[in-house]
C-alpha cells in the first residue's frame, strides 16, 4: 500500500482536475458533435515504406496528423483506432519483434487496438513486452486464460462529452493458427457471446459503442471453414454503431446490399458494409490506407456523415498527391530500419560447395536445395519425413557465406509449416499421389526422411530410417502450408483432424537449420538417395 502525502495529493488533485476539464456527465441536449474515427488494420510489420515508397508509419503520421488538424479546426473529436494483427510478415519488424511497429504506434497516437491472432505468433513474453510497450490498451473481450480475460474488453473514452465504448474481440481461429505453446491455457471464447454479455454493459455507460474486432469481413457472412467475422457479429448482436475490422485484409467497401465490390479501386468512393445497423469498416492492410470515418451526434443518434479511404502514398492512386513523410517518425523508426536491414545482410552460415537449387534442376530429380529444405523442415517440427513442392524452393545458396537475405532468395512467399499425423496407410496413398507430380513442374516432390522406390510414377516400396512402412503405425509428415491447402494440385490437409498450422516461417527455419548446422557440406545434401525412380 503507499500512502500519498497530503502536498503531493493536492498537486495530483489539480492535474487531474486539469486534464478532466470535459464534462463526464454526457452529452447536452440538441448539441451536434462532431466524431472522427480513424482506422487501420493488419500492420504486419510494415513500419517501413516498401522499396516503391509506398505505405509506412512516417507518412501514415503525416496523414493522421492532417485529418486530426483538419477535424479539431472544424469543433470536431477523433479517435485513432487499430484492428489488429500488427505483428509478423517482414524480417526487419520480426527480427526486433516489432518494437519498431508499437514505438510508431504510440507516436501516432493510437488509443486502442484489438488483438489479432499474430500477436501471438512469438512467444508470450514478447506479447507481454509489446503490452507494456504499447501506450494505449489492447482490448479483447472474449481471449480468456485459466478463466479469466487476458485482456481488458473495452475503453471508454470521453470525447467532448460524448462517450465512446470501444470493444476489443479476436477471431476463434486464433488457436489453430498459432503455436500451441503461445496459447496453452488460452481460450478463444464465442465472439457473439462475449459481445452479446459486453455490449449492454457498455451502452449502460457509454453514449457510442464501437468494436474493434479481429475476425475478417466476409461478403453476406460468408466465411466458409473460417471462423465467423464481423457480418455474422453484427447481426446477432444489437447496440454495437461501428466496427473497425481486420483479419480479412480487404477494403470493406460495398457495390450494393451485402455485394462487396472486389475491384475496388484505391481513391475512389468507399461506401462501407451496414448490418442491423451497425457500420463495419475495414482499411485493406499494412498501412496502405487510413480509413476515416465522420459521424455526427446528436441526442443519442450516432450518423455516418462522410467515410473515406486515403491511400498512403500507394502508386495505384497516382492522381492523390504523394505526402511527406514526417521528419519526427523517421527520426524514431530510422535506426531500427538499418539495424535490421544490416542484420539481413550479416552471414548466419556457410557451406563448403554450391548447394543446387536451379529451377529446372529441382524439378525434374532430387537436388541439394531441395534435401536441404525438407531436413530443416523435418528437424523444425520432428516430422519423420517431409515433401516440399520444387516450386517453394525458389534459389540456390553459392558457396562460401550465407546471409538472411540469401535465405529469402530461397523462400520469398512467407509459407509456414503445417505438419499431420499419418497411419502408414495414409502415408501410402499421400505419396502415391505426390508420386505422380509432373518432372519439369513446380508441383515436383523434393523429399527427405524417407526413402522411396517409384516405377512408372507408382510407389513401390517406401521406408523410413530403413524400416518399411507399417500400416497400422503413425508418422508425421510436414509440409508448407501451400501445399497443405491444396496447392499444386497436393492432396489438402487443413480438414485432416491431426492438421496443425505451426505457423512457423519457411525462410526462419532453413536460416535457424543453416546457422545451427554450418559449415555445411554440399555433399550431405547432394548423396540423397531418398527417391529413386524406374
Ligand atoms: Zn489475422
Amino acid at each position: 500500500m503507499h500512502f500519498i502525502q497530503p502536498a503531493v495529493y493536492l498537486l495530483l488533485s489539480i492535474a487531474l482536475v486539469g486534464c478532466t476539464s470535459a464534462p463526464v456527465s454526457g452529452p447536452e441536449k440538441d448539441k451536434t458533435y462532431r466524431i472522427t474515427v480513424m482506422h487501420t488494420n493488419d500492420h504486419h510489420g510494415r513500419f517501413w515504406k516498401n522499396s516503391e515508397g509506398e505505405y509506412g508509419m512516417a507518412a501514415r503520421k503525416t496523414v493522421i496528423d492532417r485529418i486530426r488538424d483538419d477535424v479539431a479546426a472544424n469543433g470536431g473529436y477523433s479517435l485513432l483506432l487499430d484492428g489488429g494483427d500488427v505483428n509478423t510478415g517482414i524480417p526487419e519488424s520480426d527480427l526486433q519483434d516489432a518494437v519498431p511497429d508499437f514505438k510508431g504506434m504510440n507516436l501516432l497516437g493510437y488509443q486502442a487496438m484489438a488483438v489479432g491472432n499474430h500477436e501471438f505468433d512469438k512467444p508470450r513474453a514478447v506479447l507481454e513486452m509489446q503490452r507494456q510497450l504499447a501506450q494505449f490498451p489492447m482490448l479483447s473481450a472474449n481471449i480468456y486464460e485459466h478463466g479469466e480475460r487476458l485482456f481488458a474488453p473495452y475503453k471508454i473514452f470521453n470525447l467532448g462529452g460524448v462517450r465512446v465504448g470501444v470493444m476489443g474481440l479476436t477471431t476463434e481461429d486464433t488457436y489453430k493458427m498459432v503455436h500451441p505453446d503461445h496459447v496453452a491455457n488460452v481460450e478463444f471464447r464465442s465472439v457473439i457471446a462475449e459481445a452479446t454479455q459486453v455490449v449492454p454493459e457498455l451502452r449502460r455507460q457509454a453514449d457510442v459503442v464501437i468494436a474493434a474486432t479481429h475476425m475478417g469481413h466476409y461478403e453476406n457472412g460468408h466465411h466458409g471453414t473460417q471462423a465467423m467475422g464481423d457480418v455474422e457479429m453484427a447481426r446477432a448482436v444489437n447496440g454495437i454503431d461501428l466496427v473497425v475490422g481486420g483479419h480479412s485484409q480487404n477494403p470493406a467497401c460495398m457495390k450494393a446490399e451485402n455485394v462487396l465490390d472486389r475491384a475496388y479501386v484505391p481513391a475512389s468512393a468507399c461506401t462501407p458494409d451496414r448490418q442491423n445497423g451497425t457500420w463495419i469498416v475495414q482499411a485493406h492492410e499494412w498501412g496502405k490506407y487510413v480509413g476515416r470515418a465522420d459521424f455526427e451526434y446528436r441526442n443519442g443518434n450516432f450518423k455516418l456523415v462522410h467515410y473515406a479511404l486515403i491511400p498512403v502514398n500507394l502508386k495505384s492512386a497516382p492522381q492523390i498527391p504523394q505526402v511527406a513523410e514526417d521528419p519526427t517518425m523517421l527520426t524514431l523508426l530510422s535506426p531500427y530500419q538499418a539495424f535490421g536491414q544490416r542484420q539481413l545482410g550479416l552471414d548466419i552460415g556457410e557451406t563448403d560447395r554450391r548447394l543446387e537449387g536451379e529451377r529446372a534442376i529441382l524439378r525434374t530429380r532430387p537436388a541439394a536445395m531441395g534435401t536441404l529444405v525438407a531436413r530443416a523442415m523435418m528437424e523444425k517440427t520432428k516430422a519423420d519425413f517431409a515433401v516440399i513442392n520444387a516450386g517453394g524452393v525458389r534459389d540456390s545458396l553459392a558457396a562460401g557465406k550465407i546471409t538472411y537475405k540469401d535465405v529469402l532468395k530461397v523462400h520469398p512467399f512467407g509459407n509456414t509449416l503445417v505438419t499431420v499425423d499419418f497411419t502408414g496407410t495414409e502415408v501410402m496413398a499421400y505419396l502415391n499421389v505426390v508420386a505422380q507430380m509432373t518432372p519439369g513442374s513446380g508441383a515436383f516432390a523434393q523429399f527427405a526422411g524417407i526413402r522411396l522406390d517409384i516405377v512408372h510414377g507408382a510407389v513401390t516400396h517406401a521406408s523410413l530410417q530403413g524400416l518399411p512402412i507399417e500400416s497400422g503405425r503413425m508418422y508425421r509428415l510436414v509440409v508448407n502450408s501451400f501445399q497443405a491447402a491444396g496447392g499444386d494440385g497436393y492432396p489438402p490437409l487443413t480438414n485432416h483432424p491431426s492438421f496443425v498450422n505451426t505457423r512457423f516461417v519457411d525462410a526462419d527455419v532453413l536460416r535457424a537449420y543453416i546457422a545451427a548446422h554450418s559449415p555445411l557440406k554440399a555433399s550431405d545434401f547432394e548423396s540423397n538417395e531418398a527417391v529413386l525412380r524406374r
